[in-house]
């Protein structure tokens, strides 16, 4: 048995340049790891069956999930005889912009490279992961990346300024297809991607709040009103910047100091299910 840890990431920017004639967005976004994850655990059979089992009755057990797609992937990739038993324990919210089934399938195949012993590179495997979906490539290398193409070209960037992460997901599910379909791409308020760059470099946490910013908070925001009221409520509460995470719902506050922390966290709570505090995971991944 295998264990592997899926964790969730959150924009810093999300950025909308074009539609491109393959009917992708052209994206540059900021992104980054935080300490809210999901477990996988592999074992290994010998039928040739890939079976998914979770602890969460939302997540689909069949070729929809992600982590079985990234078996798929591999058998076929490399002529796998072996199946394997994948269970998930979700503790990231499902469709909630926090890009929970991309992880588990960026850690469904760091692992599979392990227990079946391929030898593959880390490059080769965010390559793999970039025919399940755009951000299964930031998802293998973890840390702090500009990712910029449909998301899958990634360049490694250094940790942020120390901080910590308040999210809240309203009691919605939102779905990334409907929000980039009623984004308008001309006369975008566009986030300023290289100053988030150098605020991140200089570790510098007042730049870094002051250049949070995504393109699609106004789709989520008229369709999903809530979200607003969300963001608002955590700025009232005291954190230092918000922001909307990819197409949301979640909502998270930065916070540089940990007594602010626990005063978000309970007011937040009084009304919102589904508030974690987390911190900033920062460095990239070795592979195991
Ligand atoms: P992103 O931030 O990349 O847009 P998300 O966080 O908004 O992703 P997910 O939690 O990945 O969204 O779920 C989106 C959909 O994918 C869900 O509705 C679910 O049916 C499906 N899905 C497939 N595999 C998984 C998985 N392993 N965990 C959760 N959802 C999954």
């Amino acid at each position: 048995m295998l264990y592997v840890k899926a964790p969730a990431k959150i924009n810093l920017t999300l950025d909308v340049l074009y539609k491109r004639p393959d009917n992708f967005h052209q994206v540059e976004m900021v992104m980054t790891t935080v300490d809210l994850a999901d477990r996988i655990s592999l074992e290994s059979r010998e039928d040739g069956v890939i079976q998914i089992i979770s602890t969460d009755n939302f997540v689909p057990t069949d070729h929809r999930n992600f982590a079985y797609q990234a078996a798929r992937l591999i058998k076929d990739t490399y002529g796998i005889r072996q199946g394997v038993s994948i269970t998930i324990e979700k503790e990231i919210p499902i469709a909630a912009g926090l890009a929970g089934g991309s992880s588990d399938a960026a850690a469904t195949l760091k692992g599979l490279n392990e227990l079946w012993e391929l030898d593959l590179s880390i490059d080769e495997i965010a390559e793999l992961g970039a025919k399940i979906g755009s951000d299964v490539s930031f998802c293998v290398y973890g840390g702090t990346a500009l990712a910029t193409g449909r998301g899958e070209i990634i360049e490694e960037l250094p940790a942020p300024p120390n901080c910590w992460v308040v999210l809240a997901k309203p009691k919605i599910g939102v779905s990334t297809a409907e929000v980039y379909g009623g984004l308008k791409v001309e006369g975008l308020e566009h986030p300023n991607t290289k100053q988030m760059i150098r605020a991140i470099e200089t570790k510098d946490y007042e730049l870094l709040c002051a250049s949070l910013g995504n393109v699609l908070e106004t789709v989520t925001f008229k369709l999903h009103p809530e979200v607003v009221m969300l963001k608002e409520q955590m700025k009232r509460f005291g954190a230092d910047a918000t922001l909307m995470s990819g197409s949301g719902p979640t909502v998270f506050g930065l916070v540089d100091s940990e007594a602010r922390v626990s005063r978000i966290y309970n007011g937040l709570r009084g009304f919102c299910e589904e508030v974690y505090a987390v911190r900033i995971l920062g460095e990239r991944n070795t592979l195991a």
